[in-house]
């Protein structure tokens, strides 16, 4: 099992500036921001990224789907819209391998994504 960075916040063990936790995921603000709202969503459990989702337990992807929609209320953001991210990857744009997906707004987003 790979250890990072967000592995250490999932567990406590590094600050970050977090919105909301639960049993499963952890949701912390990004510390480089891409938007007035930047939420990274992680689950408790280390996965590297959605290439490893067949083999979790699939409550548990779905769990982290639900804590965006949550983070994205709580932030203001869920009546203008917002959009979340999965980085997978190298040609994803992966830099942590951690499975986290991000949640933006507070400013329309472009699209394609560059
Ligand atoms: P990725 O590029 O892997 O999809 O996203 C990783 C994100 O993690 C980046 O947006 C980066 O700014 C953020 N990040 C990297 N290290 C830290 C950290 O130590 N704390 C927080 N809060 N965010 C981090």
């Amino acid at each position: 099992m790979t250890d990072t960075i967000f592995g250490q916040i999932a567990r406590g063990e590094m600050e970050a500036d977090i919105v909301y936790e639960d049993d499963l995921a952890v949701a912390f603000r990004d510390l480089n921001p891409q938007a007035p709202v930047h939420v990274l969503v992680i689950p408790r459990e280390s996965m590297v990224d959605l290439n490893d989702a067949p083999e979790v337990e699939a409550a548990t992807l779905g769990h982290l789907l639900q804590v965006c929609a949550t983070v994205a209320k709580q932030e203001g953001l869920a009546e203008d819209g917002y959009r979340v991210v999965a980085n997978t990857g190298d040609n994803g744009g992966q830099t942590v391998n951690h499975l986290h997906l991000h949640v933006l707004g507070g400013r329309a987003m472009l699209w394609p994504p560059g």
